[in-house]
């Protein structure tokens, strides 16, 4: 059977770092096996729901390279809630409810002052057709509970957790549809899986419970439930995310520079204790993505880190990938001149204009001067061939007897107004002959 994924954002908000992750790991999930990846927009609530965040779901996940086989969008299947709900109905397993937030807070409130689990009493499964009749007549609409089978305990093999154990005694009959008819996420996702033919749910922890009710509601509607899998949280290095980075969007983090790349081999790591590798494509992330590598404790999110590897990935990015991001004129050769100092690709123009000119001359002292002098008139001296830079500290190096740091830290500072940057071979036929030329008589005379 072909593996088919989902990832289901509610297209709330933008998103971040968590629903990334879970993106990821479904695609290479997928992707690993031949499978399918879907996207399904979870736009049950009309009210939050927004238009441009459905937009920028798309193009966050293409801009990831995380493109989905295929999209659903669950406002479009409300006909299907309603024959699954008339299905559940018929065979006794959802009931009309009528208290009041306030009264259910109320009632949590006491169990838990008395030291017991707030679940939810069952109340409304005791009013008899008179007393809901009494409720009708007088305008009370009910919102509707899923009822849990008390006799069948919920098991499922985890993929990441293992096997799990749940009572349904001890969990609350779930609520799947409000008052005013519109549906929660609960019984709409399970009727989407199925319909989806997912095979393979692949969540955050935070939905362990959702999924021990959800487990019940497949075998309602007569459905084998799908393999489930519950990855640990996603902390920041202090122990929990901080707002801002659990906050931090793609677009942020396309904004502060980060490659798509070095946010992928992260994120795809993160949680196992496999090594990070930035050199890896997708392909070869998902070649060796292995869900049991993956462990209960908090998957740690660590900024710097993402920092050295879109540093790492910069150096390897191809001039046809960057091109269109890269200053007016720099070609192919100031690329790979260039890349090894960058850790974004942004800083790319500060570099340029160091080839490009002008540069600071640097005040130097009489020795570094006269040095320079007869750095210019050597040059001037020399042909231009293909390999600048070497034939000119050769020549120096013969006529002085400096070397090392004395040979090259006036030039250096001369042609680029810097004390450090890219390899000089690399950068000196770049900046050319003439604008060099005057560099160096420049910094001699100033
Ligand atoms: N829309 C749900 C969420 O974002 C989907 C959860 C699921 O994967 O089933 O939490």
């Amino acid at each position: 059977m072909t593996i088919t994924t989902r990832f289901a954002p509610s297209p709330t908000g933008r998103l971040h770092v968590g629903n990334i992750r879970t993106a990821l790991h479904n695609w290479l999930l997928a992707k690993q096996a031949g499978g399918r990846f879907l996207l399904r927009i979870d736009d049950t609530d009309r009210e939050r729901s927004r238009e441009e965040f459905v937009a920028a779901i798309r193009e966050d996940l293409a801009w990831l390279g995380l493109n989905p086989d295929g999209e659903e969008r669950q406002s479009a299947h409300f006909d299907a809630y309603e024959n699954a709900f008339g299905q559940l109905a018929s065979a006794g397993r959802v009931y009309p409810c009528y208290e009041t937030p306030q009264e259910l807070e109320l009632r949590r409130k006491v169990l838990l002052g008395r030291g017991l689990p707030p679940i939810y009493d069952r109340g409304a499964l005791g009013l008899t057709a008179e007393e809901r009749a009494q409720k009708q007549a007088a305008g009370e609409q009910p919102h509707w509970r899923f009822k849990l089978d008390h006799d069948s305990a919920i098991e499922w093999t985890d993929g990441i957790r293992g096997p799990q154990h749940f009572d349904p005694g001890q969990l609350s009959d779930p609520v799947i549809r409000r008052a005013d008819g519109s549906w929660l996420y609960m019984l709409p996702s399970v009727v989407d899986d199925v319909a989806m033919g997912v095979t393979d749910v692949l969540r955050g922890e935070d939905h362990v419970s959702n999924t021990a009710t959800q487990v019940q509601m497949f075998h309602a509607l007569g459905a084998e439930p799908p393999h489930f899998a519950h990855e640990a949280l996603l902390v920041g290095t202090e122990g929990k995310l901080s707002k801002r980075l659990g906050s931090m969007s793609v677009s942020d983090f396309r904004e502060a520079g980060i490659e798509p790349e070095a946010l992928v081999a992260l994120l795809a790591r993160l949680g196992t204790s496999d090594p990070v590798d930035p050199s890896l494509d997708a392909e070869a992330l998902a070649a060796s993505f292995d869900l049991a590598r993956f462990g209960r404790a908090p998957a740690r999110f660590d900024e710097a880190e993402l920092e050295r590897l879109n540093a790492a990935v910069v150096h390897q990015l191809p001039y046809a990938d960057v091109a269109g991001r890269l200053p007016e004129g720099m070609g192919e050769d100031g690329w790979d001149a260039i890349r090894p100092n960058l850790s974004h690709v942004g800083e790319a123009g500060e570099w340029w204009q160091v080839v490009t000119g002008p540069v600071d001359a640097p005040r130097l002292d009489d020795d570094a001067r006269a040095y320079l002098a007869q750095a210019a008139e050597v040059l001037a001296g020399q042909e231009w061939g293909g390999d600048p830079w070497h034939a000119l500290t050769g020549a120096l190096k013969e006529a002085t007897g400096r070397k090392g740091k004395a040979l090259f830290m006036p030039l250096r500072q001369a042609l680029t107004g810097r004390d450090h940057g890219p390899d000089m071979a690399a950068l000196l036929p770049l900046i050319g002959r003439d604008a060099a030329l005057e560099r160096l008589q420049r910094a001699a005379s100033v």
